[in-house]
């Protein structure tokens, strides 16, 4: 029974017992790994609290006879606590980064830089205003597309490879096939295909998060039509290239709460 402890933060959660779950975590040394927590969810237990949004120290031990590792101990090292003006933005972003990451590596293979991307990412969902929230997420979310080896071309046309100069003035909206992978330009579009028009100033938006540090994404600010757009966009690319995504849950409720803003927007007038 060998004991191991690494740093970690939880991805997801499932409960099964009354006060046994099993808890996916992404650790720093060992990558995306289940592991059964016994009895850590009864009032009556000694041991530190599973806290989501932390860094965590976990020890644990791995069972041969069952196949399968339990936790041991928990020690908190940091919790982002979004306490900030526009919590809920921030749950959902943080959120959406552990949905994505759930859904997306494979188990045990560790994947030590997108761990400390990870933290650096929730810290600064937890402390930048909130108006540059969704550009620092979609600065994650195509930073963890290109480390997994989809990277949406958003310089070039994806079919001819002419490229789609962002520095010069662009009038007509950008079409980008989620199907094909990238932006295409007007040689290369078909009749019928599907394509998402981005206006060129959210084209510019994109392309530069595209290679923005998270210091750097914290500050541009978007609107949340805008946002929308653009999540749509990579969500969409990432579910046609893996075939593993159809939406972020952890979103949907971010499209309600804007719903909801427009209608009362409506309703003042
Ligand atoms: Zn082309």
């Amino acid at each position: 029974m060998a004991r191991e402890k690494s740093e970690a933060v939880i991805l997801k959660t499932f409960n099964w017992a009354e006060s046994s779950r099993t808890v996916v975590m992404l650790s720093r040394e060992f990558g995306k790994m289940p592991l059964i927590d016994k009895g850590g969810r009864s009032i009556t237990s000694k041991r530190g609290r599973l806290i989501p949004f932390s860094r965590l120290e976990i020890g644990f031990h791995y069972s041969e006879k069952t196949e399968r590792g339990y936790i041991n101990d928990v020690d908190l090292l940091e919790q982002f606590s979004f306490e900030r003006e526009g919590t809920l933005g921030r749950l959902a972003y943080g959120s959406a980064a552990c949905e994505l990451l759930y859904l997306l590596l494979p188990e045990e293979e560790s994947h030590t830089l997108l761990y400390d991307y990870l933290i650096s990412y929730l810290r600064h969902i937890d402390t930048a205003e909130k108006h540059y929230l969704p550009a620092i997420f979609l600065a994650f979310f195509l930073r963890l597309l290109s480390h997994l080896g989809y990277h949406p071309s958003l310089a070039y046309c994806i079919d001819c490879g002419k490229e789609t100069n962002h520095r010069t003035k662009i009038e007509k909206p950008v079409l980008f096939s989620p199907e094909r992978g990238g932006v295409v330009c007007p040689a290369c579009q078909r009749e019928g295909e599907y394509y998402i028009g981005l206006s060129a100033e959210s084209y510019r938006v994109l392309s530069r998060l595209q290679t923005a540090s998270l210091d750097e994404a914290s500050t541009v600010p978007i609107g949340y039509q805008e946002a929308s757009l653009l999540i749509d966009t990579l969500t969409k690319f990432l579910s046609y290239q893996s075939g593993l995504v159809s939406g972020l849950k952890s979103l949907e409720f971010l499209e309600k709460l804007r719903n909801s803003h427009l209608t009362l927007e409506k309703d003042s007038r």
